[in-house]
């Protein structure tokens, strides 16, 4: 065993503490990779991303908002527990025979606290459009999933955007903030069009999303399909669905099952595996122009669901060199 598996062992429990200097852990320093200690960043970067912005083919950043949460509040927290729990694991990453080391990529931090949601769009707009200028792949880490089109709007219109959600997110407006979490979807439509979206491991929707979706012609793949006909199935038609080459992936973490992932804003029955969503991330990984993780939410994890965030982050960075 290494010493780095061993160390990763005394973190498994954490609890947060918040003062003037921001968020703290207690197993801050237990952790001894020296190359995590970098100025100006509040915490830990994730594990790993010691390219420079410059040399980075992919660049993420954390955007701890989560003012319009309907239900288990705290999805703020989550950027810096999913980095905390990504230096649980190795860097060579066996199933794919490569080192996440040889895959350059650079961590921003996270974005300031934002006070409206539509101040939270412009700013991440333009982080991402900043990115996305400079030639390389934005991974967003949420936060609620009112993040994901506000990275969307940073990309080109001739992306294809595939979701993986519990709920179609498809409301035009909700509690009077079309920008609210519960309009994610709706929103990246307005940028890419309602036939170049598709959320996969749906569930849940209200009878006016239903209403809506089939008079706007936006298609969905429910849980239950996926659980009878397979994922490989569902990914395939989702990026028939969408039609481009060019693929922006948002992982609404409550689309994988609870007793997988627990710590969620809103919890849903019937969802998908850890190893189905590892599918469709290994699947799209090598088209992937952009990516966002989002609604997990720390409060109400025992640790599973922010190491599981981490994990699903660390296959899509090594799969944007495969083939
Ligand atoms: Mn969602
Ligand atoms: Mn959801």
């Amino acid at each position: 065993m290494s010493i780095r598996a061993d160390l990763s062992r005394c973190t498994s429990t954490q609890r947060y503490e918040v003062g003037a200097g921001g968020t703290r852990y207690p197993s801050e320093g237990r952790i001894l990779r020296p190359e995590s200690v970098r100025g100006g960043m509040a915490s830990r970067r994730f594990a790993d991303a010691v390219a420079s912005f410059d040399t980075a083919r992919v660049v993420m950043f954390g955007v701890p908002f989560d003012r319009t949460c309907s239900f288990r509040a705290g999805s703020r927290w989550a950027p810096d527990a999913i980095r905390e729990a990504s230096y649980n694991f190795e860097t060579y990453m066996m199933d794919h025979g490569r080192d996440i080391l040889d895959v350059k990529f650079h961590d921003l931090g996270n974005l300031p606290d934002f006070s409206t949601t539509e101040e939270m769009v412009k700013g991440v707009s333009e982080v991402s459009e900043r990115i996305v200028r400079a030639g390389k792949i934005p991974f967003a880490i949420g936060g609620e999933h009112s993040i994901a089109p506000a990275v969307v709007r940073g990309l080109p219109k001739d992306v294809g955007v595939i979701g993986l959600d519990a709920h179609l997110d498809f409301r035009e407006s909700y509690l009077d903030d079309k920008w609210s979490h519960a309009c994610s979807q709706r929103r990246i439509a307005d940028h890419v069009g309602y036939d170049r979206t598709i959320y996969a491991g749906v569930r849940s929707f209200s009878s006016e999303e239903k209403e809506d979706r089939e008079r706007l012609g936006l298609s969905f793949i429910s849980a239950f399909e996926i659980h009878q006909r397979g994922i490989e199935r569902a990914v395939d038609r989702a990026l028939h669905a969408i039609g481009r080459e060019k693929v922006y992936l948002t992982i609404d973490t409550d689309a994988i099952d609870p007793a997988f992932a627990p710590g969620v804003g809103n919890p849903e029955p019937f969802g998908l595996t850890p190893l189905q969503v590892k599918a469709v991330v290994n699947t799209l990984a090598p088209k992937l122009v952009g990516m966002d993780i989002n609604e997990v939410s720390p409060a109400w994890d025992q640790g599973q669901t922010a190491l599981l965030a981490a994990r699903l982050i660390r296959e899509a960075i090594i799969g944007t060199v495969e083939k």
